[in-house]
């Protein structure tokens, strides 16, 4: 597949300036980041301009761009890949300005590394049974919990004075670079390489977490599956997925329910399908009989009218809708059988029945037979 022009991918001319390039970048990085954009060719489309802008965005890229097109910055040519290296697109909770106003620099960028945020949001799977969904179940796991460092307060260090002023940048978090360009050499503010924009820097990592700022405890959790939850659904944890950056709170734990399928109940919607099997004297007899729901046994009284086929409905007795007081039913799909007899039972029912005028046969036999 030939590769589209880095100019048209930013709907720019060739001579767009940088600071137009920039703001095109924006807008599309912006509109086709996976995380807001659903379209099955958003990540694609979000690559490519990130690629383009890549380019673009660097005076050299892009000037070796201009005079061998692709060939000129291809990978071995001093293409990177992705600018943002092994950023993570998982933002867990930050909103979008905020990570875009902290990709371009400026005057927020420190505020931004320096605020409290939430953590990484995790995710996990458990698998529960066919009765489980049905009556809701509390699982008890243990799982890791980050919890902020009591030792230094969540600051990392040894003890505050271990905290002082980066020397790099003498805490401004800024370095000033020069770069040689076509247009000659241009000061740009960069990010302190040092102190990562902090301005402060650790002279003694704290002893208890190592620096990391909060320490991984197991705790014993319990997780509340309830009842009526669907194959798929997710069990939300709070508080157990990635730390929290500069002391913000711990992300949260998604948990996947998979729910195993049964041997002998089945689910549609909120409602439970049960095969029945039932006697033909028990239908003769109107019986009472025993049906084994997943809340227990229900006694139900047969009429005598029952056929193989039939459908007959337990109310309430499926799966609750979740967030609701309702509940689904329960499908009784009627299987007529004939119990097994001793010889001399047969003979005694042929006997009762030699008489019996049943036609079923041969309206079906000619109903059939009719229908050319
Ligand atoms: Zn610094
Ligand atoms: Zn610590």
């Amino acid at each position: 597949m030939s590769k589209r022009d880095y100019y048209e991918i930013l709907g720019l001319s060739k001579s767009a300036s940088s600071d137009e390039i920039k703001k095109a970048y924006r807008s599309l990085a912006k509109k086709y980041h996976p995380d807001v954009n659903k379209s099955s060719d958003a990540e694609e489309k979000f690559k490519e301009i990130n690629e383009a802008y890549e380019v673009l965005s660097d005076e050299d890229k892009r000037k070796k761009y201009d005079q061998f097109g692709h060939q000129g910055v291809e990978h071995g040519a001093g293409f990177g890949g992705n600018p943002f290296g092994d950023f993570s697109f998982d933002f867990g909770g930050v909103d979008l300005g905020d990570i875009f106003g902290s990709f371009f620099g400026g005057g927020s960028r420190r505020q931004s590394d320096n605020r409290p945020r939430k953590g990484q949001t995790l995710q996990s799977r458990i698998k529960i049974s066919f009765i489980d969904s049905v009556l809701g179940r509390i699982i008890e796991e243990n799982l890791n919990k980050h919890e902020i460092c009591s030792f230094c307060n969540g600051t990392g260090a040894n003890k505050p004075s271990d905290i002082v002023t980066c020397d790099d940048c003498n805490g401004s978090g800024q370095v000033t670079r020069q770069r040689r360009t076509p247009f000659g050499v241009v000061n740009s503010a960069e990010i302190c390489p040092k102190c990562h924009g902090q301005g402060k820097i650790i002279k003694n990592k704290c002893s208890n977490c190592k620096g990391q700022k909060y320490i991984s405890k197991n705790v014993r959790t319990k997780i509340s599956i309830p009842a009526g939850i669907k194959n798929g659904q997710e069990v939300v944890v709070e508080g157990f997925g990635g730390p929290g950056l500069n002391g913000g709170p711990s992300g949260d734990l998604i948990i996947v329910v998979y729910v195993e399928p049964h041997k002998y109940y089945a689910r549609e919607q909120n409602n439970i399908h049960l095969d029945f099997p039932v006697s033909f004297v028990d239908i003769i007899n109107e019986a009472k009989v025993n049906i084994p729901t997943p809340y227990g046994i229900e006694r139900i009284t047969l009429s005598n009218d029952i056929k193989s086929g039939d459908i007959l409905t337990i109310k309430n007795k499926g799966f609750k809708v979740i967030g609701t007081k309702k509940y689904g039913d329960l499908k009784l799909h009627v299987k007529v059988y004939i119990p097994k007899m001793s010889k001399k039972e047969k003979e005694k029912v042929a006997e009762i029945l030699k008489n019996n005028k049943d036609d079923q046969s041969s309206v079906w036999i000619k109903k059939v037979g009719d229908n050319k």
